[in-house]
């Protein structure tokens, strides 16, 4: 329901037949997919958590901090992510006028038409229309040269802050996760401190497998698991069948040593 291309239920009968027997579907800021994952999940028999990725702006960049086993119908987080989805469109607007003046015609109606909810209007779906009209041969290339942090037609975001989002994740009863950390780009010390506030609001959790890391980088946040007391989560990042690095189901298991953070969910 954010920038995937599937839909939840397709997600779901994907995940199912490549083997996963616990399944969290996790689109950004929004959670109007869960029941129809879930539904399709219970016809399957496969087990399901409901869970949601949050933007949040900290120290100047855009992390984002999964929530596991929230309550989805729960108000004060439902309310939080209207609010965070709320620059949405007007952020649009403005990577489609960036984008205008870089040569890049009718990129924000071209984006339009590959979006499933107006609410949500992405990066990714700007990057796919632009890959569609040839400027770009893939989506990293788009963010390379237009969309990613830095580029000209970058226009940056206040998101929810770190606080908050993993306020609204506990009070909805879930656990709150570091996503894909590999990503980000801050600096050594910058990720201690990220890792050590976030221990201290009471997170539980960091990516430690996920598509967007590298071997390296398993091993890496595996370390970081082990020395900040988190729970270990994997992810798959999966976007659609064209764009996955791995497919569903496909990313190698976590190391033994570690607790997964649904340790107690199965
Ligand atoms: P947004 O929430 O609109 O800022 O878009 C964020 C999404 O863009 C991420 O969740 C990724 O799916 C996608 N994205 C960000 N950086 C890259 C990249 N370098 N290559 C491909 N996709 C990316
Ligand atoms: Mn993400």
């Amino acid at each position: 329901m954010s920038d995937g291309v599937l839909a939840p239920e397709d997600v779901a009968r994907r995940a199912h037949s490549n083997g996963v027997t616990l399944w969290a579907l996790t689109d950004h800021d929004i959670l109007d997919g869960i029941p129809a994952a879930r539904a399709q999940a219970d016809a399957l028999g496969m087990g399901f958590i409901a869970g949601v990725e949050i933007s949040v702006t900290w120290s100047g960049h855009t992390v984002h901090i999964v929530g596991l086993n929230v309550d989805d119908g729960h108000a004060d987080l439902r309310e939080g992510l209207r609010a965070v989805r709320s620059g949405r469109s007007e952020r649009a607007r403005e990577m489609g006028r960036r984008l205008d003046a870089m040569g890049v015609e009718n990129s924000y109606e071209g984006a339009l038409a590959y979006v499933s909810n107006p609410a949500l209007i992405s990066r990714t779906h700007f990057a796919r229309y632009l890959v569609s009209q040839g400027y770009c041969k893939n989506l990293q290339a788009v963010f390379s040269q237009y969309l990613g942090e830095g580029s000209p037609a970058y226009v940056p975001m206040q998101w929810s802050s770190l606080e908050q989002a993993v306020s609204w994740i506990h009070q909805s009863g879930g656990r709150a996760v570091i996503a894909h950390p590999g990503r980000y780009d801050y600096t050594p010390m910058q990720f201690d401190a990220l890792f050590e506030i976030f221990r201290d609001l009471g997170g539980e959790g960091i990516e430690v497998i996920t598509g967007s890391h590298t071997p390296e980088q398993y091993r890496q946040y595996a370390d970081v698991a082990r020395r900040y007391g988190f729970l270990a989560s994997c992810g798959s990042d999966f976007h659609s069948p064209q764009e996955a690095r791995i497919d569903l189901g496909r990313l190698p298991a976590l190391p033994k040593d570690l607790t997964p953070i649904w340790h107690d969910w199965q």
